[in-house]
């Protein structure tokens, strides 16, 4: 599978490659490895890249999207770039301010998604998660769908090509379908999603809506010990899914991504390593241009009625 030809259509028209991948960097691990990993991911043909304020890691993804582009291996329209808005920054007022930075960070004019992070209003400020004496988050009280209103205007600015959400539910994206004079839907709802839990009843719901689900976590995260709780099961190990890894002669990481691609779902993979993002795409550019090659004019069926 190359994501550089697979495609997935979002519901105002553009296209999301079939696979992204992610840049979450867990506290422990050097910013210097989200450089080089975003370097590797553009050279073995990765073109949509899936980032956020709250990783802290945009800078180094937009640095290895510049060199990329003047070195000539891409041109800014075959990438596909997401981030997303922190929860602080929900005002109406906060939004175009807050995207504005992530592009100069980016060093991009647009990004082609920009996601609401969580349906989550934060405390505005420069804490990315501002608390009480108590150690209690500090709610905003902005509704998001007043966030939406501004999201909308960005794409209304050419700053971003779609807009979507992250983390919600089917009852807040209903918020937002029925808000009055909602002018675009979400075109995606990027959620955890992978075999222990596969989300089928989201999904079901999402597609019924037309917005695709993009999944995270769909190799079982990066086990990052801020967040995931290190005694639960190791995805890639389950012995059914190894099972049929090793009856369809693939990896189990492959056999999980391609689940979810086959349902429609739209998965992100992480690695810093450059023999699994490899994996994960398949094909590399060199395989696909030696197969582009092969095109000669054959027709099997001319057709001459
Ligand atoms: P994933 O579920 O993508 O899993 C990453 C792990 O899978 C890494 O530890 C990596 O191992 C391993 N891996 C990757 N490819 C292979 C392979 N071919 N064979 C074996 N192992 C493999 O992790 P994430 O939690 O990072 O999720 C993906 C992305 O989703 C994030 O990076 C981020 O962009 C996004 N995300 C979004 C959230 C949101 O709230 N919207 C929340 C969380 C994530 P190794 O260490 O060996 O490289």
């Amino acid at each position: 599978m190359s994501s550089k030809h697979q495609f997935v259509k979002l519901n105002d028209g553009h296209f999301i490659p079939a696979l992204g991948f992610g840049t979450y960097k867990p506290q422990e691990v050097p910013i210097s490895k989200s450089l080089e990993a975003a370097n590797l991911a553009i050279g073995v043909g990765l073109r949509h890249i899936d980032t956020a304020y709250i990783y802290h890691v945009e800078e180094e993804i937009g640095q290895a999207i510049q060199s990329k582009i003047k070195a000539g291996v891409v041109k800014r329209e075959d990438l596909f770039i997401t981030t997303k808005l922190w929860c602080t920054c929900f005002r109406p007022e906060l939004v175009r301010p807050s995207l504005e930075k992530s592009l100069k960070r980016l060093q991009l004019d647009y990004v082609d998604l920009y996601l609401i992070h969580y349906p989550v209003p934060l405390k505005p400020g420069d804490n990315d998660f501002p608390v009480d004496e108590q150690g209690k988050l500090l709610l905003d009280t902005v509704d998001f769908c007043a966030t939406w209103e501004a999201l909308e205007k960005c794409k209304d600015a050419g700053l971003v090509k779609s807009i979507g959400v992250s983390n919600f539910n089917h009852k807040q994206i209903e918020r937002i379908l029925n808000k009055p004079g909602l002018k675009y839907k979400p075109v995606c709802n990027q959620v955890e999603c992978h075999l222990y839990l596969n989300q089928s009843k989201l999904l079901d719901y999402c597609k019924s809506k037309d917005i695709v689900l993009v999944a995270y976590g769909a190799l079982g995260t990066q086990r990052y010990k801020e967040w995931v709780d290190q005694n639960s099961p190791v995805l890639l190990h389950d012995p059914v899914l190894c099972d049929v890894a090793k009856k369809n002669k693939q990896s189990p990481a492959l056999v999980a991504l391609r689940y979810q691609i086959q349902r429609g779902v739209v998965p992100l993979a992480q690695s810093f390593k450059e023999n699994e993002m490899k994996e994960n795409l398949q094909l590399s550019p060199e395989d696909m241009k030696t197969l582009d090659g092969l095109n000669r004019n054959v027709r099997y069926l001319p057709t001459k009625w």
